[in-house]
């Protein structure tokens, strides 16, 4: 048996992307000696591509947004499936982390008055992004890189965790493999921070980078933490859909915050004909008093097209369903159309979408300012993850927490876009803290060697079986590739538990995907485990299946439709499910379980303030 190197931190965060980093410092910051862990370099986590901005009640250009608005936002785009406490801490606490993340150095655009500058984003009620054009992850991620280094933090960059080790019922380190040199790493810690993002790359069409394979849900479900909420997967409504290698990339709201249309292939705004009834009084009803809102207006409605993602999504599916599509099956993204209102207008969309600009000049060869864009939705975001504590991010497992993407609670049903953001720094700090606090508190746990040994083993089955793999293998029962089962289960996961979902058809899912967990099993790499991208491919396959397993359990027993949930045999709410999270856990045999748990109630106050904002 191979060995392994051993490292050492009080904190150890696996994850570098804008919850991780902000966990890090905070940890840091507490005096604890604390690990990084990513799968790729230092700055290239998910955060670096968010476009839009970051959602927080700072008011600078409405003064009447406030932190009680932003919870009835959220609640109400969430369905009231969030955890109340969740959410009132995160509407309270974002403006500060956006202002501390300011004097580490971010720099954002700014209102007149030199403030930090706000637009407009779906399910906000008012202008309350903080962004630097449409890169502000970029900025933020900078920002944080910066200052977590200075802290001292060990980054230890291209390692992949796989496994969480335990001592009785704490999680006490963790072991994984350097990607370059393919080394077996084994981590000590006292705490743990699980910060891995999300899970898109288990759709065929997606928005997520090659990372998100839903490692951190998987590391915690195998750890015996619970997961929650795993049916609300969230397709956005425009990603690229032309040409065929860019399908998927995302196309920020913020194109419809700055004025973008959504129109059909006989040109009709066809978001007007379908405002569902929670959003009928904050929306507006003509097309003038729309653009006027997204031009500051503060007596004017949002556009629908500003209406939540998982309603706008499931419009322009339908348009496309009906024959009414654009010619490679989206609909049409109109930008260009604000010269007729305008002036310079070409100039203000390039300062204002620089990155969209770009992306559809250079993959599509398609002027924004000029021609409208094809866009269709994509799997971008998954509001379940790590059933955590709502003040400190502590799992059900004792020593293990979780924050970001790959944490559940915050979102419920539907994220708001700008509040994943946020929800990094907010629940990155807490999570930071409490961990720094918990290590401290408890010494280090006793590393059992064999589980290390078992990791190990399992780490390099693979590679040993590698001999036998081979294409076509795996129909006749021997060795298996990983990235034909990467691909069968993506293209399963997209046509049979994605945007419209039937009981028939997520049924055939989960007899499928118990089938690609047997082949699973016989994977076979060649090769050595130096930079070896088969190899890194079948350690992901165990997460894949995991969560979209998890996704197909969740979504079969949720049988209404709900949020970014959408069954075609069950279209209506219901009012029992509206007011039940489901659970999902390992069994004492090593099966999937799942639980239905009353949601967290919302205090005398929550309740009074969403009352108030109607
Ligand atoms: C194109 C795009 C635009 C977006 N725009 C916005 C926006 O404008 N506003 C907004 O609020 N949200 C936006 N989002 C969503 C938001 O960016 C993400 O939800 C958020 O960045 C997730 O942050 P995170 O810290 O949880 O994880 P990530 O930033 O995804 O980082 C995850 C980290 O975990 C590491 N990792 C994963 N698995 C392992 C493992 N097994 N071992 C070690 N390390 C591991 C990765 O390498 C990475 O460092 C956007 C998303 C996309 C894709």
């Amino acid at each position: 048996m191979a060995g392994w190197s051993v490292l050492e931190h009080d904190v150890l965060v696996i994850g570098a992307g804008g919850a991780g980093l902000r966990a890090a410092i905070e940890a840091a910051g507490q005096g604890v000696s604390v690990g990084l862990v990513c799968k790729s370099l230092l700055g290239k986590a998910h955060t670096v591509m968010a476009e839009g901005g970051v959602a927080a009640a700072l008011a600078n250009v409405d003064d009447r947004d406030n932190w009680q608005v932003h919870f009835a936002d959220t609640m109400r785009g969430g369905q009231y499936l969030n955890n109340p406490f969740m959410a009132e801490h995160h509407a309270r606490e974002a403006p500060d982390r956006v202002r501390e993340l300011e004097a580490w150095g971010a720099l954002f655009d700014r209102t007149a008055d030199r403030r930090i500058l706000q637009r407009n984003f779906g399910g906000h009620k008012y202008p309350r992004l903080a962004h630097v054009g449409d890169r502000t992850g970029l900025e933020m991620i900078r920002t944080l890189q910066d200052h977590g280094v200075h802290r001292g933090i060990d980054v230890h960059m291209e390692c992949t965790v796989v496994t969480l080790l335990k001592d009785g019922e704490r999680v006490v380190g963790a072991f994984g493999y350097g990607r370059e040199q393919g080394r077996l790493l084994l981590f000590k810690a006292k705490a743990i921070v699980l910060a891995t993002g999300g899970i898109g790359r288990a759709y065929k069409i997606t928005s997520n980078s090659w990372e998100y394979t839903g490692d951190g849900h998987t590391l915690a479900y195998d750890a015996g933490a619970e997961l929650m909420d795993m049916e609300f997967v969230q397709f956005h409504p425009t990603g690229m859909v032309w040409p065929p290698s860019v399908r998927g990339i995302l196309v920020t709201e913020g194109v419809r915050g700055e004025g973008g249309v959504l129109k059909n292939a006989q040109g009709q705004r066809f978001m007007f004909a379908d405002i569902p009834e929670a959003y009928v009084k904050q929306t507006a009803d003509n097309e003038d008093e729309g653009w006027r809102y997204t031009q500051g207006d503060r007596d004017a409605r949002r556009p629908p097209e500003l209406l939540t993602r998982d309603h706008v999504a499931r419009c322009i599916v339908r348009e496309i369903r009906e024959g009414r599509g654009s010619p490679h099956g989206g609909v049409f993204l109109d930008i260009a159309w604000i010269k007729t209102r305008l002036p310079h207008a070409a100039e203000h969309i390039q300062r204002k979408l620089p990155s969209m600009y770009h992306q559809f000049k250079e993959l599509a060869g398609l002027d924004i300012t000029q021609e409208p864009m094809e866009v269709g939705p994509t799997t971008h975001y998954v509001m379940g993850g790590v059933r955590v504590d709502a003040a400190s991010q502590m799992s059900s497992v004792p020593c293990l927490f979780a924050a970001g993407e790959c944490a559940a609670g915050l979102h419920g049903a539907n994220r708001l876009g700008g509040n994943s953001l946020s929800d990094l720094l907010v629940f990155g700090c807490r999570a930071g803290g409490y961990a720094a606090s918990f290590a401290k508190e408890h010494g280090a746990g006793t590393i059992d060697e064999r589980q290390a040994d078992a990791a190990a083993r399992r780490c390099l089955a693979p590679l040993e079986r590698g001999d036998g793999g081979g294409a076509g293998a795996g129909a006749s029962g021997g060795a298996e590739v990983p990235y034909a089962i990467q691909h069968e289960l993506q293209q399963l996961m997209q046509d049979k538990v994605g945007i419209v979902r039937t009981e028939a058809e997520m049924q055939q899912a989960l007899a499928a995907i118990g089938r690609l967990r047997e082949r699973a099993a016989r994977l076979a790499v060649p090769g050595n485990r130096q930079y070896n991208p088969g190899w890194h491919t079948a350690l992901d396959v165990h997460s894949l299946l995991t969560v979209s397993e998890a996704i197909t359990r969740s979504a079969l027993e949720r049988k209404e439709s709900r949020g970014a949930h959408f069954r075609e045999d069950h279209p209506a709410k219901s009012a029992e499910l509206g007011r039940l999270n489901h659970v999902i856990s390992k069994g004492a045999g090593g099966e999937m379980t799942l639980r239905r748990e009353p949601t967290v109630a919302m205090s005398a106050e929550h309740r009074r303030i969403v009352e108030e904002q109607g």
